[in-house]
């Protein structure tokens, strides 16, 4: 039976071998790369408040071991089936890959409503999981690592953690088994944001390209680009937000799961992020017109649409009305092996998920190093270089005769932060990958998408691994 994860999980598996003869890679070696390494189910009772003993479904699927821990979020939804959480896996192995995090790919995810369960039906679930995972050796800092994913937050990952240290009692980095969690709570500044900021540094550097704006009718340079969104959760509503405030993007509709919305003046996120958390509705936001579906927004005419809730949203039923001429894939799979297919030819241009969406795994490896050192990045230097900075900055005073005004002192003299060292790598990673998958998707003489090339990179950076490995035993 065809199912719309079963149609996700085939997508993955289609786009891997387009761009499989593309790698120079063995056919075997080929395929133990695009197989899922271990597929966990466990189905466990949790007792609900009202007294009811339910079943829970639930999976982790490591997908590839050639490095290690294996790394991947946790989502919790009703659709969570085998299919989605192995197509999730495969591309976190890819994910990584591209943007050189030395982890193998993982997922997990819990077959449940998160919204229609008290916040006790939530942490018994999260922690029974997380026993069940310790139990067969599916977690821990150096085994495979979880993060948030749909419809989890730093929240669970703190009763992860905590489950984690109180049955690995006295493993001393034992906080490293989960990323993602409060920055109280051992985790990173910075992380909360990370996925949203990273599609934000992703785009700026696609809209850098003159020569490839060009070809899709657009200018150089992503300020003042009309921008449309689908899913104003984590990632969609940082991106928005990051976008507007710090790139000068024009967010023109939204589009959420009671409705979506437009304002040709562009909306402003910080206030809709209000309204929605006062109203619980996007829908009725001062100065926006109603649309009349949930996907309307998708189809409005815009720059750059960013689906940003969940997988199979644009399709080759819908693919045909869409008029952005960017798609840039903040959520995994949205966009369909079909409807590619159609977008390509209609000549907009797809960012795929696994280089746009990857600043979240990119903070959560910084934030895995943070609990492995034990210290907080900057803690070290940032006073030492605050201290030689401002000798500089006397120097260049008592040359040249000029006073430094205070703003630009305080500019040139600051240490770095966490979150200022956080930001600045992650900036970086998605700089040099996208240079990365450009320079292959410019130069193969066969015409191929960004997709297929970041799939290339990826194939041949893990081939390279193998290579150097070999085959155990
Ligand atoms: P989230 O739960 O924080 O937010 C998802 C949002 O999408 C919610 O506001 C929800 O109401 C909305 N939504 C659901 N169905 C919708 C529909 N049909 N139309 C419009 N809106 C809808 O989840 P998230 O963490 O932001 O994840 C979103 C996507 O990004 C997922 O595909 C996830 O795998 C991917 N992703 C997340 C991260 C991360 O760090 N959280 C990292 C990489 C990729």
């Amino acid at each position: 039976m065809s199912t719309p994860n079963n149609a996700f999980f085939e997508s993955v598996m289609r786009n891997f071998d387009k761009a499989a003869p593309h790698t120079g890679l063995d056919k075997g070696l080929l395929h133990q790369i695009k197989v899922c390494n271990a597929v966990y189910q466990i189905n466990f009772p949790v007792k609900m408040d009202d007294g009811a003993i339910n079943v829970i479904e639930s999976y982790r699927v490591q997908h590839s071991h050639h490095r290690l821990p294996t790394k991947g979020g946790i989502r919790y939804d009703n659709n969570v089936d085998q299919h989605e959480v192995m197509a999730l896996a495969s591309l976190m192995t890819y994910k990584c890959a591209l943007v050189d995090v030395p982890f193998g790919g993982a997922k997990g995810g819990i077959k449940i409503n998160p919204k229609a369960m008290s916040e006790g039906e939530l942490e018994r679930v999260t922690r029974r999981y997380t026993a069940e995972l310790v139990r067969k050796n599916f977690i821990g800092p150096g085994i495979d690592v979880p993060a948030p994913d749909y419809g989890t937050s730093g929240r669970e990952m703190a009763w992860i953690m905590d489950t984690y240290q109180t049955l690995k009692h006295g493993e001393i980095d034992a906080v490293a088994c989960v990323t993602g969690k409060p920055v109280t709570q051992n985790g990173i500044n910075g992380r909360v944001d990370a996925t949203g900021r990273g599609v934000f540094y992703g785009l700026r550097r696609c809209f850098e390209y003159e020569e490839d704006m060009k070809k899709i009718g657009l200018t150089k340079g992503i300020k003042g680009k009309t921008m449309v969104v689908q899913g104003l959760g984590n990632v969609g509503s940082y991106t928005a937000l990051i976008s507007s405030v710090e790139g000068g993007v024009k967010v023109i509709g939204i589009a959420e799961y009671e409705g979506s919305i437009y304002d040709p003046n562009g909306i402003d996120i910080e206030k809709l992020l209000e309204f929605r958390r006062s109203t619980g509705s996007i829908v009725g936001f001062p100065g926006t017109t109603t649309l009349e579906t949930r996907t309307s927004a998708l189809e409005l005419e815009c720059d750059i649409l960013v689906p940003a809730a969940l997988e199979n949203q644009i399709t080759a039923e819908n693919a045909p009305r869409i008029k952005a001429k960017v798609i840039a894939e903040a959520a995994n799979g949205p966009v369909t092996a079909d409807a590619e297919e159609i977008l390509i030819s209609k000549g907009i241009l797809v960012i795929p998920d696994m280089y746009i969406n990857a600043g979240g795994v990119t903070v959560s490896y910084f934030e895995w190093l943070k609990n492995l050192s034990h210290h907080r990045f900057g803690r070290m230097e940032k006073r030492f270089d605050q201290n030689q900075n401002e000798r500089f900055a006397q120097l260049l005073e008592e040359m040249t005769g000029k006073k430094i005004n205070e703003l630009e002192r305080n500019f040139l003299t600051q240490g770095a932060d966490e979150v200022d060292l956080v930001r600045s790598g992650l900036e970086d990673t998605m700089i040099s990958s996208y240079d990365q998958i450009r320079k292959e998707w410019i130069s193969n003489s066969n015409g191929i998408s960004m997709r297929t090339a970041a799939f290339v990179v990826a194939l041949k950076k893990i081939g390279s691994d193998y290579a150097t490995l070999g085959i155990f035993p």
